[in-house]
């Protein structure tokens, strides 16, 4: 059954996905779930507690999604290793090349039917907000899905500031070699997906959206039709934005209101290997046109 529009968030860690997909549930239409790639190990299997305060199985919003899909045995720890080879590292390559055994893609498609069609009927939205980030589910819900990509990147010189930062839940700080390997990666995949992908992408940067949070959300509805009318009224007024029910692990998780930080941390301490690195970065991204 297919019942609405995935609003898709692609992207690199520590690049505001989590703000933005907030922002973009606050919508009256739209019901966010984070990252959807996530709930099965987070929720269905690890039952970790949700940003409501509850955990995962006694959540009035997750707690209505299990009893839904639970209706039958379902093997999560499979379902979570099928996920994974699909969309995560090493399985979005296979992803890309079109190399999945069929029973994988099959069993891949059954689930997040299930999942999607659950969250459609008891969110009561028209479109549900992912911000999974990994390009490999981008290209898999695609193939199965009405879905809006929004490609979110973020600076090299944003990323190396935001992955100093001590954070024991999210990534920890990243050396400059992984921190380097870890943009390229992230950026490839993702230039890949573009190319690949049926439906046409936003291309967003992180930068834009902070400086320029009316303009951004005006262009995001458009491309998504998502409408976000009060929620730039919202952003205009510096009101707080409820966070609904999320469970993967993200600071944002632990508030229930945020609101979007307008102000750009300018921190130009970089040593000179680090200036080097992020003109390198920077170069980089031009030459896969991000
Ligand atoms: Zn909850």
């Amino acid at each position: 059954m297919k019942t609405g529009r995935v609003v898709y968030i692609m992207g690199s860690g520590r690049s505001g996905s989590t703000v933005l997909e907030v922002l973009l549930a606050n919508s009256p239409d739209a019901v966010g779930v984070g990252e959807l790639s996530h709930v099965i190990e987070d929720g269905f299997i690890k039952n970790k507690k949700c940003s409501c305060g509850e955990e995962f199985r006694k959540c009035g919003f997750w707690g209505r999604i299990v009893a839904r899909v639970e209706s039958e045995r379902r093997d999560w720890e499979r379902l979570n290793r099928i996920l994974r080879g699909v969309e995560w590292h090493k399985g979005y390559w296979l992803t890309l090349l079109g190399l999945q055994k069929k029973k994988v893609q099959c069993d891949y498609k059954e689930i997040n039917e299930v999942l999607l069609d659950a969250i459609f009927e008891e969110g009561e939205g028209k479109y549900i907000i992912d911000s999974s980030k990994y390009a490999g589910r981008a290209l898999a819900l695609s193939q199965q899905r009405d879905i809006r990509v929004i490609c979110l990147l973020r600076s090299p010189s944003g990323l190396l500031n935001s992955f100093r930062k001590p954070n024991k839940e999210e990534q920890r700080p990243k050396s400059l070699v992984s921190l380097f390997l870890y943009y390229v990666y992230v950026t490839t995949s993702v230039r890949l997906a573009i190319s690949r992908l049926p439906t046409q992408v936003f291309k967003l940067n992180y930068e834009d959206l902070v400086k320029n949070p009316s303009r951004v959300l005006d262009e995001i509805s458009e491309f998504t039709e998502l409408n976000l009318v009060d929620v730039k009224r919202k952003v205009e007024e510096k009101r707080m934005h409820t966070v609904g029910h999320l469970i993967t692990a993200n600071r944002i998780r632990k508030s229930q209101y945020v609101t979007l930080n307008t102000k750009i941390e300018v921190k130009d301490r970089h040593t000179l290997i680090e200036k080097v690195l992020i003109f390198v970065m920077q170069m980089w991204a031009k030459l896969l046109r991000l």
